[in-house]
């Protein structure tokens, strides 16, 4: 008698040997991220030992597209069925107007991060509000208060966004400040300030959290940090950092140093990456297999 075939390989643990979890078939459901360049990705990692842990016959690969390219790739996505998709830099902005419909979170920043098929319908949706809220929360922070928010580049928008729905006064300081003042208007901050330490110290008392939402400190020049006075905030304030190459950055080492509570870059990614998760397969996203997968 033939035997169906054995799948139940595929409920291996984080880090099993490759060999033994099952191969693609014919069933095989397949998501994705779109980026460019995308090598460095961790979401494959990430997703892929979520669908091992439970057993999904799923596959998540990267896909390098060029800008160019990024509305032949979503007709491919339409026409061969792939469940869902990320993007990443430089498609978050580009893809709005290619999307049937966006979640209110995608509409309010302007840039979509992640794909799903809603009633034969290309949803648009920005899970890095919400997956950066979660990732504070997780680790203990609640929202409110006084928050500083470093950068005004695209994580800052999702940022700022998410800080101010939550209910928290936010100071943004940025290098270029044109590009606080266009955030301060989209979402209606309290205040926007260069990215200089004798101009932000007068704050550093009444903030609760600072979020380096800048590049700076990110490889290859992990010796750099933002200009930000950590030793003038109040001893239980957090200091959170998008930049996740290295995990412990400069400002996250300093912090820790002067007694602060950090939270590091991984968290976010590894929320953004849960929620899309859920939308793709309408099963809670197993958050320690992914996270332990990526770190
Ligand atoms: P982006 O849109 O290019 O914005 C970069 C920001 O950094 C701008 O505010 C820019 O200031 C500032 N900046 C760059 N170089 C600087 C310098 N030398 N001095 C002062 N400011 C400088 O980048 P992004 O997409 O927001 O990403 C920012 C970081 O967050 C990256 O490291 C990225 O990997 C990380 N990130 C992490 C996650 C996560 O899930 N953890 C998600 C998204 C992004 P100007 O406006 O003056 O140019």
């Amino acid at each position: 008698m033939d035997s169906a075939p054995d799948r139940t390989l595929s409920t291996t643990n984080v880090g099993a040997d490759l060999r033994v979890c099952p191969l693609p078939d014919a069933e095989t459901q397949l998501v994705g991220v779109l980026g460019y360049p995308v090598r460095h990705s961790l979401s494959p990692v990430m997703h892929n030992a979520a669908f091992r842990h439970l057993g999904l016959n799923w596959v998540y690969l990267a896909f390098e597209v060029p800008p160019p390219s990024l509305p032949d790739a979503l007709r491919g996505m339409r026409a061969l069925g792939i469940r869902g998709l990320n993007l990443t830099i430089p498609h978050k902005e580009a893809a709005v107007p290619l999307m049937d419909t966006l979640t209110p979170d995608a509409q309010a920043i302007g840039a979509v991060n992640t794909l799903y098929w809603h009633q034969w319908q290309l949803v648009g949706d920005n899970t890095d509000a919400a997956g950066f809220l979660r990732a504070l929360q997780a680790a203990g922070w609640q929202p409110g208060g006084q928050v500083l928010v470093l950068g005004a580049g695209g994580s800052a928008r999702a940022v700022v966004y998410a800080l101010k729905k939550a209910g928290c006064r936010v100071a943004i300081a940025n290098r270029t400040l044109a590009r606080a003042q266009l955030l301060q208007q989209a979402f209606g901050t309290e205040q926007v300030l260069p990215l200089e330490s004798q101009a932000l110290r007068p704050l550093m008392p009444t903030v609760q959290l600072v979020v380096n939402c800048t590049s700076l400190g990110m490889e290859p020049a992990s010796d750099a940090m933002p200009p930000v006075p950590l030793d003038a905030l109040p001893r239980d304030a957090w200091v959170c950092d998008l930049v996740y190459r290295p995990v412990q950055t400069r400002l996250l080492q300093t912090a820790h140093q002067l007694g602060l509570r950090t939270v590091d870059g991984l968290g976010m990614l590894v929320h953004q990456g849960a929620l899309a998760f859920e939308h793709w397969t309408g099963q809670p996203a197993p958050i320690e297999v992914m996270e332990q997968a990526i770190r």
